[in-house]
């Protein structure tokens, strides 16, 4: 938690200085508001977050940075946000999409298309490339081991060997494709 500085002598000024501007159509933002999760102990100026499907709440500068807002993957946040809204008695349907919405774009996704639940996980580029060579006639230890030498290539660390030979089982012919 911040405390206020000598840069941030009082409501007045800070509206001026340290208050981003609302994004174009959003309501003029204040900095009396609260932060949502902070409530009675915000320190400093909120600003208004949008979190899509009409949802938009009051945050902190703590609250709403992106190093918060993305920790584990969105969690963090979005936990204490339906905590939040549990607590007021309207956690509804809207705002539990909102926030299972954060989490899935904070979630480490493929390149190309959306993330999908499945064997793979967010590993669908390794997947597509491991059937790719399968399909192809590579063999399975050779696979393995280019995976085992690659440093966290896709982003998520490396999947288990056991999770690579069950694609090498289980993905359809063509599935790399
Ligand atoms: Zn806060």
């Amino acid at each position: 938690m911040r405390a206020p500085t000598a840069s941030h002598p009082g409501p007045m000024t800070s509206a001026l200085t340290l208050v981003r501007p609302p994004a174009a159509g959003s309501p003029r933002t204040r900095d009396a508001y609260p932060c949502a999760i902070c409530f009675l102990d915000t320190v400093g100026p909120t600003r208004r977050v949008s979190f899509g499907y009409g949802v938009a709440v009051h945050l902190c500068s703590v609250h709403a940075s992106s190093r918060y807002l993305k920790r584990s993957d969105g969690r963090v946040a979005a936990d204490a946000l339906a905590a939040v809204f549990e607590s007021l008695g309207c956690l509804t349907p809207n705002r539990r999409r909102a926030l299972a919405a954060h989490v899935r774009r904070c979630e480490p996704a493929p390149e190309t298309g959306r993330r999908r639940p499945g064997a793979y996980g967010g590993y669908r580029d390794l997947y597509r490339q491991v059937v790719a060579r399968r399909d192809a006639g590579d063999a399975l230890a050779d696979v393995l081991a280019d995976i085992a030498v690659c440093p966290r290539p896709w982003g998520l660390g490396r999947p288990s060997a056991a999770t690579v030979r069950r694609w090498w089982r289980t993905a359809p012919i063509g599935a790399g494709a």
